[in-house]
């Protein structure tokens, strides 16, 4: 059994800790917070995640019981600059929770699986001096975005509303919002993410692809406020806010071309390898996924040097395709041209109304929907 060390232990690290533990293997989870943690997130746990977490042996009924934050999620809604908007039910539930909440969840599964914590800062260029590679077998980098390619740069609020302010509706839609507004490629985002208490809190927040960020004379909180004054809902949410926390900013790991995950003996997931969904800034589930199958990687190779191989060849075979597939629609995609045309499509066609709903949801993977729309 193998000697391992994780690094980082958001849901990739803990996944990877978890599958690790439970196969025998002997692990320490090291992050550089004391957990329960706050992470800048939108909070979106999708369907995806949701099928990702059941490796981890965590359901829906363990979310409602141990999860002491959190808002059930039954409709996608999408819309572009208040002017054309889809909304769909779906019969699969996904949830919104607070990633301090989550992630703990995550964190203490991991330890009862058998990892070892250990509460350190770990960066790369200290990992010699510090005697880890003597030290273990294996190092999995789940350091998150701080170890993968910043190619996202978003922004995250909560708002506190009133239970009676807001319609039923409202408590169990994920709003995500392709506003023209911000004048770069994005979005914004308005998601439930505690509804059990009077005091309803919202997620609000907006993302923007880095390249196109650069270019613009402007800086992330001004598109925030653009988003929150241009967009109707959002508008009118805010003059029923009773508290809320300031905004915080944090970046993006998302998909690249010709992404290596493995790192000379070092094994990159989640984050660190640059997993997050290139459309719509959805990371968990590929985060957990990941840890899952890196721990696959190790068990079924016989030296470090072939569980890196193994671990770059299920990348290649389980997420490149549809990270691709995202890029590509990323690149193709205009503001003007395709979020509207798509939109208007999916009003006329119940059946591509669905396809693309549950692409942005994860229920299906975007190449699916390319095949399907053929049909
Ligand atoms: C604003 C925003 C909104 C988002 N919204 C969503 C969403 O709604 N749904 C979704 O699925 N995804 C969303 N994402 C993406 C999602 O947050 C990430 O994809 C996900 O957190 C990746 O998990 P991870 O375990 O790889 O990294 P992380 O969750 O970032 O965990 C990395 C861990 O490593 C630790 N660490 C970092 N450096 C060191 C070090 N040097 N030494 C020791 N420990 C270290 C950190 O403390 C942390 O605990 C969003 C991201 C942002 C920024």
């Amino acid at each position: 059994m193998a000697k391992v060390a994780i690094v980082g232990a958001g849901p990739a690290g803990c996944s990877a800790g978890y599958h690790l533990a439970q196969s025998g293997h002997d692990v320490t989870l090291i992050d550089q917070h004391r957990f329960p943690r706050d992470k800048v997130c939108g909070d979106g746990i999708s369907i995806e995640s949701i099928q990702a977490l059941s490796t981890m042996g965590i359901y829906p009924q363990n979310i409602r019981t141990l999860a002491a934050e959190y808002a059930p999620i039954h409709r996608f809604f999408l819309g572009v600059s208040n002017q054309i908007e889809h909304s769909e039910l779906t019969k699969l539930e996904a949830y919104c929770i607070p990633r301090f909440v989550f992630d703990y969840l995550l964190y203490t599964k991991a330890i009862d699986a058998g990892c070892q914590v250990l509460t350190q800062t770990v960066n790369k260029q200290d990992w010699q001096d510090q005697g880890l590679p003597d030290a273990f077998d294996m190092i999995i980098d789940a350091r998150g975005v701080s170890a993968g390619e910043v190619t996202a740069i978003a922004i995250r609020a909560y708002w506190m509303v009133n239970r009676h302010d807001v319609s039923e509706t409202a408590l169990t839609e994920a709003q995500i919002h392709f506003d023209r507004s911000l004048g770069v490629n994005g979005y914004g985002w308005i998601f439930p993410v505690a509804t059990q208490q009077d005091l309803i809190k919202f997620n609000v927040g907006v993302g923007v692809w880095l390249d196109e960020y650069k270019t613009i004379n402007t800086n992330i909180i001004q598109l925030f406020q653009q988003f929150i004054q241009s967009n109707n809902i959002a508008r009118q949410l805010r003059t029923k806010i009773v508290s809320q926390r300031s905004p915080k900013v944090f970046p993006l790991a998302t998909a690249k071309r010709g992404n290596q995950v493995v790192d000379g003996k070092i094994l990159k997931i989640g984050d660190a390898a640059n997993l997050t969904d290139p459309l719509t800034g959805e990371g968990i589930a590929n985060a957990v996924l990941s840890g899952f199958h890196v721990a696959q990687a190790i068990n079924m190779s016989r030296t470090s040097d072939a569980a890196s191989e193994n671990w770059q060849y299920l990348y290649e075979s389980h997420f490149e395709a549809d990270l691709r597939a995202g890029l590509g629609i990323r690149a193709w995609r205009k503001f003007s041209l395709m979020n509207y045309g798509l939109i208007w499509l999916m009003k006329r066609n119940p059946r591509i109304a669905r396809q693309v709903s549950h692409a942005v949801a994860g229920v299906v993977p975007y190449h699916e929907v390319f095949v399907s729309l053929n049909y």
